[in-house]
């Protein structure tokens, strides 16, 4: 089991948050959150709910999935946008842990 989310702050998240609707108002214009800077979150003891993957688990998503349930299809959306958005291979977002359950 995952102690926590093995995020490696690649920012493509708060970078495409076009869509996101509790988001809306942090969208600069462009899809950018406006409080992403030098890749880094300027309110991150603050952030919103939706931009916490441990509590978004426990208040919406612990009834239907198991936690490491949710941390893989959370991994799977990383590795998409970063795939999508030409990530080298090598920084890719490990899903050895995805890989290993699906052996
Ligand atoms: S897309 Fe995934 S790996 Fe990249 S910063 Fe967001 S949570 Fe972290
Ligand atoms: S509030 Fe912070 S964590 Fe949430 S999208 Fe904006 S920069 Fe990312």
């Amino acid at each position: 089991m995952l102690s926590d989310f093995p995020c490696n702050e690649c920012g493509l998240c708060c970078s495409n948050i076009n869509g996101i609707s509790e988001l809306q108002d942090y969208d600069q214009g462009d899809g950018v959150c406006k409080y992403l800077k030098d890749n880094k979150c300027q309110i991150y003891e603050n952030r919103p709910e939706v931009c916490r993957v441990n509590i978004m688990y426990q208040k919406h998503f612990s009834s239907t999935f198991t936690k490491e349930a949710f941390y893989i299809e959370n991994l799977k959306i990383c590795r998409e946008l970063q795939s999508n958005f030409g990530i080298p291979t090598n920084k890719l977002i490990k899903l050895d842990y995805i890989d290993k359950k699906q052996e």
